[in-house]
């Protein structure tokens, strides 16, 4: 690697939890409350099944009460509603989490529309998208709240900025690019349909790549000393045929150009589950009505 500096989102994570957990002794000693945060994993996604016990591990570790929901890849949808219902009368849960990709025959947005809005930690509900899009109070989601909080650390002030985030999704590409919007950034989104890509990023201050696509971002794409965020999460064969774990983003290739850049893993990644633990605890207070953290 040349040139780039690495953003080092572990150690940032780190810091974030240790926050959250002074939050957490904060609030069981002024309020008496824990805060709480449940887990629902329907089947046995290998990946999923790693994010939720890292989850569950972090949750307590911030000295949360958590809860693990693991549902047969057979259950059915009035049973995930059911469970859901129940978590949304639980007073002892602040945040409720289901972890995606469900079950083909589970409708996700009907799953994810039934849990309480003020308990959507993830903040996909439609209720907390509406209000993100149009600026007010919302449980945001912790992928783009984390790569965001990596580029105010590192560029402070992102109003004017040239933002290209490169993706979609209701879980990562149109929540980054509301966010980036928020800050005043100038933002286009690129996808699978956008022409001449390349040209379109090399225009932009800040990248943010949430595609799928094993090392897609090349350095000629780059604009010299532009911020590249990289939320890719990609298993791909090593040398020596071992799996491993590259972004979205061809690291060593753009680091010769960028001003600095996210590795994977141990850049977005951590400050995924971070967040969620940061957006618990804002659940929480919300809740009582007890002063939210900063
Ligand atoms: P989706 O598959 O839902 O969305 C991918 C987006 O990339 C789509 O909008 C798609 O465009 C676009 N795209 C696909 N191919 C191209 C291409 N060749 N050129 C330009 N755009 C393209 O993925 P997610 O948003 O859920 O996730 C993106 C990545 O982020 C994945 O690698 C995922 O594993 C990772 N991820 C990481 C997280 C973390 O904690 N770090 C959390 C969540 C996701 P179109 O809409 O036109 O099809």
């Amino acid at each position: 690697l040349t040139g780039a500096k690495l953003i080092d989102g572990k150690a940032f994570a780190a810091r974030i939890r240790a926050r959250v957990a002074e939050e957490v002794e904060r609030i069981r000693a002024e309020a008496g409350i824990v805060p709480g945060l449940a887990v629902v994993l329907v089947g046995e996604d290998p990946a999923s099944q790693i994010y939720v016990r890292n989850k569950a591990k972090q949750t307590v570790e911030s000295g949360m009460h958590s809860v693990e929901h693991r549902l047969d890849a057979s259950a059915t949808q009035d049973e995930l509603l059911g469970l859901i219902g129940t978590l949304n009368a639980d007073p002892a849960i602040h945040g409720i989490l289901v972890q995606l990709p469900l079950p083909g025959h589970i409708d996700e947005e009907r799953v994810i529309n039934a849990i309480a809005p003020a308990k959507d930690v993830d903040g996909f509900h439609i209720s907390n998208v509406g209000l993100l899009a149009t600026g007010q109070k919302a449980m945001v989601p912790c992928t783009p709240l984390g790569s965001l909080m990596l580029l105010r650390d590192e560029l402070g002030d992102l109003s004017g900025r040239n933002a290209v985030v490169i993706g979609r999704s209701n879980i990562v590409g149109k929540p980054m690019a509301q966010l980036l919007l928020r800050e005043s950034c100038t933002v286009t989104i690129a996808h699978s349909r956008t022409k001449d890509i390349e040209e379109v990023v090399s225009r932009a201050d800040i990248v943010v790549a949430a595609v799928g696509r094993p090392r897609m971002v090349k350095a000629s794409w780059i604009k010299p000393g532009a911020t590249v965020i990289d939320v890719g999460i990609n298993r791909i064969e090593g040398p020596e045929g071992k799996p491993i774990v590259v972004g979205d983003v061809d690291t060593d290739d753009v680091a010769a150009v960028a001003g600095a850049i996210t590795p994977v893993p141990g850049g977005v990644g951590p400050m995924t589950i971070a967040c969620l633990l940061a957006n618990t605890v804002t659940a929480c207070c919300r809740a009582h009505g007890l002063a939210e953290p900063r």
